[in-house]
């Protein structure tokens, strides 16, 4: 029987060194946008499972490699910790109070770019598999961790690597690389993902700019052209106008609403948080806008660039523009699906001057709501948090976690060190070091009740 209050006092007596090793992780940069630190941070992230007593392999992919690691324990159950070492770029760098590769704790938080996004997760994971390592001198059960080095920039080779080292992978259930609690301190569960389909439209209509007094009457603009397009996508009450979008579309369950209503109302610190006047189709809130935020998909255009738009006036014709856009898919659209209808829409609409580039893409995935393993990382969260995850059926955001379902068959469950104030993605990236003790101390609570229930 492992006594839950050695494994606490191992967790609180090790804090600071356990801190120590993930600053000098953070202070790593790993840039996968950029290419910077790639393989040193693999090597970093390597050294510190080995550390612990795991098999290590580095796995080589088409781009940056992901990082292996094994230990067998008491039973043959096996979990799997699925997270990633890349960051996202640091920039704009004068927005930040500390430097983001330079570790800075204040007032209770620690401060640097990955430290929650991913590397605290990952020194979360093995904070909870140290307190075992050092009260019963064992895991309680088989733990692999896959850590991947292109989470930020769309997962692009992750597949392969999962259908290549499938044996490899084997496990019972997996837990995700992010969670943690909202702003009332009440941990989360996100039991799924939205898909996604980041494409980048882009139109040339001349070989370079001109004068628009030469050419505004009879010069095709490129600007124009694009904006045309895009405003073909959708129409002014949110619909989106892809033939076929919606076929494959299926609304929630009763009980994801049922789950949904148990989410707190989030309208009153959206609307102060990003000084909203109200949200797309005056919804008031309540479980109808929780309802749109996750189960509708969306086309967003993330960026638009053409002309000049500098200070004053130029009086230029745009040879060029560009768009990013982002569509997030619910169950069950497909990203390669959308794709054809976008090219099939734009040729129809007589836009087939405008070219489209995908970026990236992931399916939706979510976990049965019913899954046991769910249900364990829902409840051992109430014993160090007060109360068990609320769980929120589907979560906005997307992420390669069908690979997990799908393929390896594995449940996928949310549990971890963040908050809404951790400006993941952005500058002065935080966590709070009380958020990562109660993280490292649900995750040792996981690994307990799954090494007892699935061995
Ligand atoms: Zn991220």
């Amino acid at each position: 029987m492992t006594d839950l209050q050695e494994l606490d006092k191992v967790i609180n007596d090790r804090l600071e060194q356990n801190l120590n090793e993930l600053a000098a992780f953070c202070a790593q940069p790993s840039i996968s946008a950029q290419g910077k630190g790639m393989k040193k941070c693999a090597s970093q992230a390597a050294e510190m499972l080995a550390a612990r007593g795991f098999e290590v392999q580095i796995l080589p992919t088409d781009g940056y490699p992901a990082v292996f690691g094994q230990r067998s324990g008491q039973t043959n159950a096996t979990l799997l910790f699925y997270n990633h070492y890349d960051v996202q770029p640091p920039e704009p760098l004068e927005l930040w109070e500390s430097p983001p590769f330079e570790p800075t704790i204040r007032n209770g938080k620690m401060f640097a770019r990955g430290v929650s996004d991913d590397k605290g997760h990952i020194a979360c994971r093995l904070a909870a598999i140290d307190s075992f390592l050092a009260v019963e001198g064992e895991l309680p059960c088989q733990i692999k961790f896959i850590i991947e080095g292109e989470e930020e920039i769309g997962s692009v080779n992750l597949a392969p690597v999962i259908k290549q080292y499938q044996d490899l992978l084997s496990a019972d259930a997996c837990i995700w690389e992010f969670g943690g609690v909202n702003d009332d301190g009440i941990p989360i569960q996100s039991a799924g993902l939205r898909g996604i389909c980041y494409v980048e439209l882009s139109v040339h209509t001349a070989t370079r700019d001109a004068h628009s007094g030469l050419g505004g009457s009879i010069f095709p603009n490129a600007a124009w052209r694009l904006i045309w397009a895009l405003s073909s996508l959708k129409s002014l009450d949110e619909r989106i106008l892809l033939p076929g979008f919606y076929d494959h579309v299926i609304p929630p369950s009763s009980r994801d609403l049922e789950l949904l209503e148990n989410l707190p109302d989030e309208s009153i610190p959206w609307k102060r948080d990003y000084g909203l006047k109200n949200f797309l189709k005056d919804l008031a809130g309540g479980v109808e806008l929780r309802q749109r935020e996750v189960f509708e998909p969306t086309c967003t255009i993330c960026g638009l660039t053409s002309g000049y738009q500098g200070p004053g006036s130029k009086t230029v014709l745009p040879a060029e523009a560009k768009a990013k856009v982002d569509f997030r898919l619910v169950p069950n659209q497909r990203p390669e699906e959308v794709l054809q209808q976008l090219r099939t829409h734009l040729d129809a609409e007589d836009f087939s001057d405008i070219q489209i580039t995908c970026l990236g893409s992931n399916p939706p995935g979510r976990t049965d709501l019913d899954d046991p393993f769910l249900h364990l990382v829902v409840d051992t969260a109430k014993d160090v948090y007060g109360t068990p995850q609320l769980i929120a059926p589907l979560s906005g955001g997307s992420g390669p976690n069908h690979l997990f379902l799908n393929i390896l068959n594995l449940p996928v469950a949310t549990a971890g060190i963040s908050y809404p104030g951790a400006n993941i993605h952005a500058p002065n990236e935080n966590i709070v070091i009380k958020h990562f003790l109660d993280g490292v101390r649900h995750t040792a609570r996981i690994i307990n009740r799954f090494a007892k229930i699935y061995a």
